[in-house]
């Protein structure tokens, strides 16, 4: 990679249109549509997405998971992550330029100062103009907005832990408004304030995503053999202009202020505002359009791109992990039971004597329905000759996507229950799907 340019201290990056801008925009739109309209879905009478972290359970879309579920959630982290990977491979940095949360917030603080303080040359004069109470009217009206939509932002992202509709109505305890004022500041921080300087300096991912590029991968990239010699006579030549007419205006519409005709540089974020600026340049030129594009390195030289291009080692490793993972988790979530127990022992009394002379052991049973529906299920127990439950066959009623805990007795002859622990079986049967589990145990004798 090449080294950028020394870049200005502030960057007044220059509104651009075109194809990737309208991209750019609808994904912002989408993204922010379904951030800001989730929690307030509801499915069958609940929030739809709720993570309940005081219950330890997470709501999705009528999906229960509880603490011994968190392997699915570790999956989806892991199916996300090579899923970046395998897209990074293929195509660069589309994460980033298109649906990075960095970016799209960025994008809307932009769209916020374009709208109180003008265009970037209006910014430019208004941050260079001397002190005066009009100046600070409109810098105070953009943070005005700026950190009410931030506030906003962190609002909702407590709502995926608090009920939206409590939160909405301000019906919120300290921790709630501490996380909102939280994420608000940070939201104002990271994109209202440092911008392009988390993507330059603060990113992770900008830095070690070069490991996963190889000569087929499509970056952004300015053509050389086709651009050069630049320079502004072409555009008063007689002849059709072909190159870069070092115009300059691909590195005025650049966020993080660099200038592609540089090479491949990790400051580029991959957002195109280069491409749409240069195509416009190229369309008023009546030249082909694509001097700036997304192409591959093997693309540039001039090669062939091979027949079976998606033939890489990169993309097939990361191709078969992902499809490996994905198989293994809906598998397991397909099979997963509609309701899980736990037993614990009542360590407080060990070994009791009823009056029939059965010895008896104490238990708590915690029934988790993971279902949407209430839940009606029967107890039992075995595991030794004549043992029984207190009352047997008792029947537990539980409420959609709830716990529920029963103190049970278990009963056992001492004949066979002799001195020691005795392996037992508590037999759990769900009498609406007819879902047995059998969960293991242990009864001291005397
Ligand atoms: S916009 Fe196109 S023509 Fe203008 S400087 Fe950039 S690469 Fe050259
Ligand atoms: S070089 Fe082009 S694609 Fe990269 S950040 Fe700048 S404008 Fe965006």
């Amino acid at each position: 990679m090449s080294k950028p340019d020394s870049k200005p201290i502030k960057i007044y990056p220059r509104l651009t249109s075109g194809r990737f801008n309208n991209l750019r925009v609808a994904m912002v739109v989408v993204t922010q549509l379904v951030f800001f309209g989730v929690p307030w879905l509801q499915w069958n009478g609940r929030q739809a997405v709720h993570f309940n972290l005081a219950e330890h359970h997470f709501l999705i879309f009528g999906i229960s998971l509880w603490p011994q579920d968190f392997i699915y959630l570790a999956a989806l982290l892991v199916v996300c992550a090579l899923g970046l990977f395998l897209w990074t491979t293929l195509a660069g940095r589309l994460w980033c330029g298109y649906s990075c949360p960095q970016t799209v917030y960025t994008q809307i603080m932009i769209w916020i100062e374009r709208l109180t303080l003008g265009d970037h040359i209006a910014r430019r004069r208004l941050d260079a103009a001397p002190a005066s109470v009009g100046k600070y009217a409109k810098k105070g009206l953009n943070q005005l907005l700026m950190l009410s939509f931030s506030l906003w932002t962190g609002l909702t992202f407590v709502g995926y832990f608090t009920p939206m509709r409590e939160l909405a109505v301000l019906d919120m305890g300290p921790w709630d408004l501490f996380w909102t004022l939280f994420y608000a500041g940070f939201t104002w921080l990271l994109a209202g304030v440092l911008r392009e300087k988390v993507c330059l300096h603060m990113c992770p991912y900008a830095r070690f995503q070069g490991a996963m590029f190889d000569d087929h991968t499509l970056v952004i990239s300015y053509d050389e053999k086709r651009g050069e010699p630049r320079g502004k006579a072409q555009a008063r030549s007689e002849e059709p202009v072909k190159g870069c007419i070092d115009c300059g205006i691909c590195v005025q519409v650049c966020p993080t202020g660099i200038d592609i005709r540089h090479g491949l540089q990790y400051e580029c974020i991959g957002c195109a505002a280069c491409i749409d600026a240069c195509d416009q340049v190229m369309d008023k030129l009546k030249s082909p359009r694509g001097l700036i594009r997304y192409t591959s390195a093997q693309a540039l030289q001039g090669k062939p791109a091979p027949a079976r291009s998606l033939h890489r080692p990169r993309v097939a490793v990361y191709s078969c992990l992902l499809a490996g993972i994905i198989m293994l988790s809906t598998t397991a979530l397909v099979l997963k039971k509609p309701f899980k127990v736990d037993v614990l022992r009542d360590r407080a009394s060990l070994v009791e004597q009823t009056d029939d002379g059965m010895l008896q052991n104490r238990y708590n049973l915690r029934l988790i329905n993971t279902t949407e529906q209430p839940q009606r299920y029967r107890l039992d127990v075995d595991g030794l000759p004549g043992i029984r439950l207190e009352q047997p066959g008792q029947i537990v009623a539980v409420k959609p996507a709830q716990t529920e805990t029963v103190a049970v007795r278990v009963q056992a002859d001492p004949e066979h229950a002799t001195r020691g622990a005795h392996t037992i079986h508590f037999v759990i049967r769900s009498l609406g799907d007819d879902v047995t589990i059998r969960e293991k145990s242990s009864f001291i004798g005397e």
